[in-house]
């Protein structure tokens, strides 16, 4: 029986090669223990064929490979180099500390002023910036992160927040709410400009807008909270420079006053300016090119062809700062670059002419909640950007101090202590005490080194024989003493040597 079915299989393992060697695919898919001797296939032996008597089958031996076997190969990955984008950046943990600072500082000066946090999504329809932020400005012709989807909806991520934010005013009703609606955010913007020092493709901004009131006491309270906020930062240096640029009853008449004066000097304006000129001429004093410049200062000033309403606006504004005995300059030339402001324009500059730039800048922008189908609603706000602040502070060496750091480290050691460690933490954590650890280290040396860098007070170490005896090591990191305690009595014992 035995014998038979040893028989079946040879032949079966015969046909099986016969069939894989007409495949060819006998070298591949078979392999024989070494040692072992294994008859070729007709087809792999025979060379060429002979008449007569088939020729004898030869068999070879599967020789074993010398050395070690052969590791698994480790799986091999095609390498590629990726970076971030040009023009944006990360914030990295050790810069965190400013972040939070500033956050901080916007939220608890916003909710003294009154103002209510609002978030709108980062992108929205483009057509709300082409009409809000306008289409003859250098952010919606050049500057937008624009994208269709497979719907076909067009979409930009936003450039900057005030039209997202009248946008919600509107869509939400916020007219019925008691007026003005004093609203703030902060957040990621996107404007694809030249990158350099200052200049990013997404950067961060806070933002305040008081929407629903035309009285100057709005324009001074937007301008208030922003040097509030600088003042909570401790920044020494930095000038508030402010204008009027009128309303559409007084605008059409100075831009005919500033064409005729630029028609002049039409041969020196460069590239933009040229645009500007046909386009929207009061933009044509905002150019940053020095020659432009040079020309903007000669030009005609507004204030002295401001309508009478306007007029008396911006004299109650500059009053209101003077009673405040909040410093001003007053800037002819400055217009913003934004299409939607109307009457007080300002903005703040660690140092004019500075190559990173303005601060923050802000206006008042009476026409564009009509503008987006909403009924007559005046406005005023402002936007500051963060990486210039943090710039700043950092040039002015002003030292934002680290989140308190904990005043107790866990020091575990070997399994138990890990385990017992683990929970220990956590019942640091339900009591709302901070407590350092360092749970991958196993090593005191390690663990204790790690504990005097971060300026522990007290460390407390539990090792295998503290976790057997229900006992925890308190050891004080000045003088080096340490006290075995009752684990159930650790945190008393904590608060008692803290309290020292
Ligand atoms: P704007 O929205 O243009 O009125 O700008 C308001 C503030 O945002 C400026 O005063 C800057 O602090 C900041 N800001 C504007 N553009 C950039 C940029 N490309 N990179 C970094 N910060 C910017």
């Amino acid at each position: 029986m035995a014998l038979q079915s040893s028989r079946i299989a040879r032949l079966n393992f015969e046909f099986i090669n016969k069939i894989m060697a007409r495949k060819k695919i006998i070298k591949t898919h078979y392999k024989a223990k070494p040692g072992r001797r294994v008859r070729q296939s007709a087809k792999l032996s025979a060379g060429k064929k002979k008449r007569g008597r088939p020729a004898k089958r030869k068999t070879r031996v599967i020789k074993a490979k010398r050395g070690r076997p052969s590791k698994p190969r480790k799986p091999t990955f095609a390498k590629i180099r990726i970076q971030a984008p040009r023009g944006v950046h990360d914030i990295l943990p050790e810069e965190q500390k400013y972040w939070d600072k500033i956050r901080t500082i916007v939220s608890q000066v916003a909710i003294s002023y009154g103002f209510k946090r609002i978030d709108v999504p980062v992108f929205e329809d483009i057509n709300l910036f082409i009409k809000g932020t306008g289409q003859t400005t250098d952010i919606v012709q050049k500057e937008m992160y624009t994208f269709k989807t497979k719907g076909g909806e067009h979409f930009a991520l936003r450039p900057e927040f005030t039209p997202g934010i009248v946008r919600a005013y509107i869509e939400h009703g916020m007219k019925n709410l008691p007026q003005p609606v004093k609203l703030y955010t902060l957040g990621p913007v996107f404007r694809h400009n030249k990158p350099q020092a200052g200049r990013y493709r997404q950067f961060y901004q806070f933002n305040f807008e008081i929407i629903g009131d035309a009285n100057p006491v709005s324009d001074v309270q937007t301008i208030q909270v922003f040097i509030a906020i600088l003042k909570k930062l401790n920044l020494k240096k930095f000038t508030f420079y402010i204008n009027s640029i009128g309303c559409p009853l007084c605008v059409p008449q100075y831009k005919k006053v500033l064409v005729s004066y630029y028609r002049q000097h039409l041969s020196k304006l460069c590239f933009d300016c040229e645009r500007r000129f046909k386009e929207n001429p009061l933009r044509l004093l905002d150019c940053k090119k020095e020659k432009c410049k040079r020309l903007a200062n000669k030009s005609p000033q507004i204030l002295d062809l401001l309508c009478e309403e306007c007029h008396n606006h911006f004299k109650e504004v500059l009053e209101l700062l003077d009673e405040l005995e909040i410093p001003y300059i007053l800037d002819p030339q400055l217009v913003r670059g934004l299409d939607y402001y109307t009457r007080t324009v300002f903005e703040i500059w660690e140092e004019k002419g500075d190559a990173l730039g303005s601060l923050l800048g802000g206006g008042r922008y009476d026409n564009l909640v009509e503008m987006f189908k909403g009924k007559s609603t005046p406005a005023v706000g402002a936007a500051a950007g963060i990486e210039r602040i943090i710039a700043s502070l950092k040039k002015q060496d002003i030292k934002i101090s680290e989140k308190e750091k904990p005043k107790i480290f866990l020091i575990q050691l070997g399994e138990l202590g890990k385990r017992r460690g683990l929970k220990l933490f956590e019942e640091f954590q339900s009591k709302g005490i901070k407590i350092g650890e360092a749970f991958s280290k196993p090593s005191i040396k390690s663990q204790l080194k790690i504990a005097d860098k971060e300026g522990a007070q007290l460390t407390l170490i539990l090792g295998q024989r503290e976790v057997l005896e229900d006992n925890i090591i308190i050891r004080d990191m000045t003088s080096g003493a340490q006290e075995t305690v009752a684990l159930e009595r650790v945190f008393q014992e904590i608060k008692k040597r803290l309290k020292k």
